[in-house]
């Protein structure tokens, strides 16, 4: 039997993370447990788009430090051989007059508050960034140039490479099927791989955080929702200098970016297809849905109405009641550490999520205060809905 000073359970962006700071903290024997392959769960199927735009401050808190790690990501892993894919374009986000502007001029003001460079433009400015948009009807752009897109698969295997340098294990295709506790503490888990001891395990297990409820009988409010990802050819490149766009005005709240240089990326911001049980195959994308989205494109981007579907894909979200994650210590289970409930937007927060995570596990001071997302506020109802109410921007 082999003890650890902290198990991880998923080697997913976070899971990665949190071994690579935990390592680099200085914790001397880490063990990360993942089924499947690295980053071959719901990071794979990621947009990887990075900005702070937020309403809730603490998750601008967390996508800032983490917009550090991204763009020094080689000397933030302290390999000359990682890279992130990190292409700063910016993020442009605009709405009309109506329910969503009240919203973006909050966050905007929070994020000017928090010392985010934000500039808010006019509609000529806009298209100058974004040519082959139209902003007629914008009443309030705003446009954040520290921002843009990265490769979830490169941040999370370059996570894992610098863990594994720094001393952790990282066992693909060890299926973790117990949490083992005693008298309310977390003692180890029960593998495929047999048996592991610990005083600490971080699950980091996104839509099969579950599995929490089921070895602990401690609630997880998590369910899996499945969203579709297009990539359009156009007759006009959505080039890589062009800012990822968000668009507040059209009903699925789409977002933009460029896909290889030239195609367009784009995906909806709103509840996707409720799972029944946790699976991130790839599901059906209906000719509707399709044609839905792309009449919605053709709306804000007119040259896209001749664009034909490149590729697609879906990929599955771990949604909280709030669109929030649950990070941090579950009270009722002494050593147990938790981090799931992205809600779709867990990418651009991984590295400070992982810091400030593994800060916890060895008893430091956290950069930025895990108590907002604790557990605790599904049932005292100190939710962390942002003004935007339900949805991936939040
Ligand atoms: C379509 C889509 C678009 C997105 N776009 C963006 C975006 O633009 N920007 C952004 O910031 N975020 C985005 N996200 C969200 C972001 O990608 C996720 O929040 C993030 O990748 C989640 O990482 P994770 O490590 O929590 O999960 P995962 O990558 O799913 O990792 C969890 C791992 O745990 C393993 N595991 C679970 N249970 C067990 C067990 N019992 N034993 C062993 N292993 C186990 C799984 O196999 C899996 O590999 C998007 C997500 C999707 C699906």
């Amino acid at each position: 039997m082999d003890h650890f000073d902290a198990i991880v359970i998923g080697a997913g962006v976070i899971g990665c993370s949190v071994a690579f700071h935990l390592a680099q903290f200085g914790a001397r024997r880490v063990l990360v447990l993942e089924r499947g392959g690295i980053g071959t769960g719901t990071t794979s199927q990621s947009s990887g788009i990075l900005r702070t735009h937020y309403t809730v401050p603490e998750n601008v808190a967390l996508a800032r430090a983490s917009w550090s790690a991204f763009e020094n990501f080689q000397a933030y892993v302290g390999d000359d051989e990682a890279s992130a894919g990190l292409v700063r374009c910016g993020y442009l986000i605009a709405s009309p007059d109506g329910p969503k502007l009240g919203a973006l001029r909050a966050g905007i003001d929070g994020q000017c508050r928090q010392g985010i460079t934000v500039h808010e433009l006019d509609a000529k400015q806009a298209t100058e960034l974004l040519p082959i948009a139209r902003f007629d009807d914008a009443a309030l752009i705003g446009y954040e140039p520290d921002a843009g897109f990265a490769d979830p698969y490169l941040v999370a295997s370059g996570f894992a490479r610098s863990a594994r340098r720094l001393g952790a294990e990282i066992v693909e295709g060890a299926d973790v099927q117990m949490l083992l506790h005693t008298d309310g503490k977390v003692t180890g888990v029960e593998t495929s791989h047999g048996r592991f001891t610990a005083d600490t395990v971080v699950s980091a297990q996104n839509v099969w955080a579950r599995d929490i409820e089921r070895w602990t009988g401690i609630p997880t409010p998590v369910a899996a929702e499945r969203h579709s990802v297009l990539a359009l050819e156009g007759p006009q490149p959505y080039t890589n200098r062009m800012p990822v766009y968000k668009d507040l005005g059209c009903a699925g709240m789409l977002y933009y970016r460029s896909y290889g240089g030239a195609q367009m990326l784009v995906s909806e911001g709103v509840a996707g297809e409720t799972l029944q049980a946790p699976d991130n195959e790839q599901g059906p994308i209906e000719m509707d849905y399709i044609l839905d989205v792309g009449a919605q494109v053709a709306e804000r981007f007119p040259v896209y109405e001749t664009a034909g579907l490149a590729s697609s894909w879906t990929g599955v979200y771990d949604v909280t009641p709030d669109w929030n994650p649950v990070l941090g210590r579950v009270a009722d289970m002494h050593g147990l550490i938790v981090a799931y409930g992205f809600s779709g937007h867990g990418f651009k927060l991984s590295p400070a999520v992982g810091r400030v995570l593994a800060q916890e596990a060895l008893g430091l001071a956290t950069d930025v205060s895990l108590a907002p997302y604790s557990l605790e506020r599904f049932r005292t109802g100190a939710l962390l809905t942002g003004k935007y109410g339900v949805g991936a921007v939040s």
